[in-house]
């Protein structure tokens, strides 16, 4: 656990915080505060603020800011706490908790979605089907809408409606200076398109106002487990079909160890299996002829892919990632998939350190690449696939190992990257080389203007040039 280095805050100086703020404010005295300091990544728990503020809305998230900036502190940003790099908490310092920030207001005519910044992708997904609507969230409906959304947001409707970015309309933006404003295409666009993929470098959003889409309810949707055998065939299937597979369709493959879940029969827990997962956000009807080809390559080890609802398949693996968790993610983009690729992966995916460690390769292209390169943030577009390689264990012993097979699995693409990669599945907080340098040059011009002094720090953090 780390050693708390809170500053001296007299108990006055505290009060008047509790005093300018609705919401909780909780120090290492108080009730709940154990609670309140943990966050989902157990590798990067145990960190001790010396406050915490529950905000109770925009005008809370003012007086936080400010009263951090007045005494020194450190802020951390936190919307759903599902930072895989742990930047939502620190040591001594003051966490500014989102989490009660949740609403979610859906104007059904305008499909439209108001979103409080600290709401969760499930908080999301019910208001919205109650209309039929949706728009890209995330695989797990606990991950927040917040880091997701400014990081970029890689989802099951991205090929069809684009990343979570792409479907921002606007954000109003609580800057380092205490103020508030609005960013959309008319209002501060340049703010705007840092919001789209330059993560929480600019200020705190304290509502996104997003695009829906009519989606379901019923998709055609869910995993395909095969024995680990056939992973190459599967991997080379894959990459032959997503080319041409229509934008309805989004898909991975995830070559993992098959969880102890009653949908998978017993005699397979804990052994090696690939998966194929993939969201027809079409008519459902439609689902089964476009992901036909993928039933016959194999005889299946359990076969759950058909229709469903879709807030069901957007939480369906909720329960393989619980908050406590340690976690190691990092990625890459990938240029293609060529056989040797292939290979080096399957092999490497019999040989990981625990049952928990998932190579992902996710299908990209569709309206994710319509969108042009340098029209937001998001640091690259063209790539067909996305490299995430995942590790979860439970036990700190075994840390050392996890991480370093994820990175050996990064090690084994280097030769098939582009060079980039996508923030938000990053354990490490360094995000010199995810960007192309024009984008990060544009990203620490707008980082200079809005949080010259590096208020917001806790992300993948685009220094401004001089700190003033
Ligand atoms: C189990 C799991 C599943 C995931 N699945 C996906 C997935 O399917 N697709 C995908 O793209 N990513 C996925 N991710 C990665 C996820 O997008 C990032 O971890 C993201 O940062 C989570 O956002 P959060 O608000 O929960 O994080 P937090 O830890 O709360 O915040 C992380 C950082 O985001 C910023 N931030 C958060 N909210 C705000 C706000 N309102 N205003 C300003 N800054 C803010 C801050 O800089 C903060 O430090 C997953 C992560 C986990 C743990």
């Amino acid at each position: 656990m780390s050693q708390t280095i809170a500053p001296i805050l007299g108990e006055a100086t505290v009060q008047e915080l509790r005093e300018a703020v609705r919401g909780a404010v909780l120090t290492p005295s108080d009730d709940g505060y154990e609670e309140a300091s943990s966050i989902w990544n157990g590798m990067h728990d145990g960190h001790r603020p010396a406050l915490i503020v529950r905000c109770g809305g925009a005008a809370d998230v003012i007086a936080a800011v400010g009263f951090a900036r007045a005494n020194d502190l450190t802020i951390a940003v936190r919307g759903g706490g599902h930072s895989i790099a742990g930047f939502s908490t620190c040591d001594g310092g003051l966490v500014i908790d989102l989490s009660e920030m949740n609403s979610v207001r859906v104007d059904p005519e305008a499909r439209r979605a108001f979103v409080g910044g600290g709401a969760v992708w499930g908080d999301v997904d019910h208001e919205a089907q109650a209309h039929g609507l949706a728009s890209t969230g995330g695989l797990v409906s606990t991950t927040g809408v917040g880091g997701f959304t400014l990081g970029g947001g890689i989802g099951w409707l991205m090929r069809k409606h684009g990343l979570a970015c792409d479907n921002l309309v606007g954000a109003d933006v609580v800057t380092a200076a205490g103020s508030i404003v609005h960013a959309s295409e008319s209002e501060n666009p340049e703010l705007f398109w840092g919001l789209r993929g330059g993560g929480g470098n600019f200020g705190i959003v304290t509502q996104f106002e997003f695009e829906l889409h009519p989606v379901g309810p019923i998709v055609y949707a869910g995993p395909i487990f095969y024995p680990a055998e056939a992973a190459a065939d599967l991997l080379r299937l894959f990459r032959d079909w997503a080319p041409g597979a229509p934008d309805d369709v989004t898909a991975l493959v995830n070559l993992t160890t098959a969880p102890p879940l009653p949908v998978i029969p017993e005699e397979w827990h804990g052994r090696k299996v690939v998966a194929f997962l993939a969201v027809s956000a079409g008519p459902a009807e439609e689902g089964e002829a476009l992901m036909r080809d993928f039933r016959e390559i194999a005889e299946p080890v359990a076969d759950l892919l058909g229709p469903m609802p879709y807030t069901v398949i957007q939480s369906l693996i909720d329960p393989l990632w619980p908050k406590g968790i340690s976690a190691y993610f990092k990625s890459t983009n990938l240029s293609g998939l060529d056989d040797e690729l292939i290979d080096a992966l399957c092999r490497i995916h019999l040989d990981t350190p625990g049952p928990q460690c998932e190579i992902h390769v996710h299908q990209m292209g569709g309206a994710v690449a319509r969108v042009g390169e340098g029209e937001t943030a998001f640091p690259e577009r063209s790539m067909p696939y996305v490299l995430n390689v995942v590790a979860g264990w439970m036990d700190d012993d075994v840390t050392d190992p996890h991480v370093e097979w994820v990175r050996s699995v990064i090690d084994v693409a280097a030769a098939a990257s582009t060079g980039r990669a996508y923030s938000n599945f990053q354990g490490d907080a360094d995000a010199s080389d995810l960007y192309a340098p024009e984008t990060y040059d544009r990203l620490v011009a707008l980082k200079g203007e809005y949080d010259p002094t590096n208020v917001f720090r806790l992300n993948q953090n685009i220094e401004p040039s001089e700190i003033s």
